[in-house]
């Protein structure tokens, strides 16, 4: 993958919406206990989204999160996000610093020492294997699984969720496999909710005026036992506490980057008890029991259609406004292998 000079070339953002491609030298020596890891595809997430666009600062694409494992919060078992000492290859690493290669859109990807390495399954194909990380934060629906009744999840259950993106689909999947009686997608999208109904035999339902009713209307008049939020956007907690049951718990898995305000009456949250619950991201424990069932079942799921693009390096910047059309992409992937200008696009419309 190298070319004659020893050189390996990376997508590098170098200032919100200024992706270049560069050559850095490939790294001849590795400190002990570093991984010099050869990339065959790395998607395009949601925050790489929000930092080519300048709403939140990285310096190159992400990849794993390092927590200390040391501190108060780490001790307690709280997740990587929280720990003040995380390095993250996004947003405490830069392209500028040897050995430069802190991103997954490259011929090669620098891991730190101590950073967790997971065995992808054998018959893992690397188009599922690489939305590995999107499903293990549908820890989620888990963590909603252990709540105290009448909150949380529960088979049977009826299951919203709000943005039909990778995130969106991925608990859409997850709550399927999780035993959920309705599993209810609304996204503006008509391909999104299309794929909505064939990955995971979900109701779509186009956001609008009418969609409240009916999702109530699907729930014995009630709303729905689980609201997943998995948007971003100002605007969709308030969805979220429309279509939900008295009782019910909304899990909020979407605004991860700050996207601004939305005003909500805490008294809603109060007078109908309702269960609110914050998830951040993925949980190094819950790689090798997202691996697991994605092998089993991937010839029965289809979840390589939820990657609807493929990108070469050179076309990184492309691959970017592909990706940021919600109505044209879902998970758009950089492959150092495939030439440039070689998208294949299999988003069925
Ligand atoms: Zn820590």
């Amino acid at each position: 993958m190298t070319t004659p000079a020893g050189t390996v070339r990376a997508a590098t953002l170098l200032a919100p919406r200024r992706l270049e491609v560069r050559e850095y030298p490939y790294p001849t020596s590795l400190e002990p206990g570093a991984v010099l890891l050869r990339m065959l595809a790395s998607g395009i997430c949601g925050t790489d989204k929000h930092t080519y666009r300048g709403e939140t600062e990285q310096y190159l694409v992400p990849a794993p999160n390092l927590a200390c494992g040391r501190c108060h919060m780490c001790a307690r078992g709280f997740p990587y996000y929280l720990c003040p000492n995380i390095e993250n290859y996004g947003n405490s690493t830069t392209a500028g610093v040897p050995p430069h290669l802190f991103g997954g859109w490259s011929e090669y990807l620098y891991l730190k020492p101590g950073t967790a390495v997971f065995r992808v399954p054998d018959e893992l194909p690397d188009d599922v294997a690489v939305l590995t990380e999107i499903f293990a934060v549908t820890h989620s629906l888990e963590r909603a699984a252990a709540l105290p009744g009448p909150a949380g999840f529960r088979p049977g259950d009826a299951v919203a969720i709000i943005g039909a993106g990778p995130l969106g689909l991925a608990h859409a999947i997850k709550a399927s496999l999780m035993g959920a009686g309705q599993v209810l997608v609304l996204d503006p999208s008509s391909k999104r909710r299309a794929l909505a109904a064939r990955v995971a035999d979900a109701v779509a339902i186009a956001p609008g005026d009418g969609a409240t009713a009916e999702l109530r209307e699907r729930c014995h008049g009630e709303g729905v036992d689980v609201v997943v939020n998995a948007t971003g956007f100002p605007g969709a907690f308030a969805q979220s506490t429309a279509i939900v049951r008295d009782g019910g718990t909304i899990i909020e898995v979407g605004a991860f980057v700050d996207m601004g305000d939305e005003a909500f009456n805490p008294a809603v949250i109060c007078g109908r008890s309702l269960t609110l619950l914050g998830v951040g991201g993925e949980d190094l424990r819950c790689y090798e029991g997202t691996l697991a069932p994605m092998a089993r079942h991937h010839r029965r799921i289809p979840f390589e259609e939820i990657v609807s693009h493929r990108f070469a390096i050179e076309d990184a910047p492309v691959a970017m406004t592909t990706a940021l059309d919600a109505d044209v992409s879902v998970k758009v992937l950089i492959v150092p292998g495939s030439r440039p200008a070689d998208a294949v696009r299999t988003l069925s419309s």
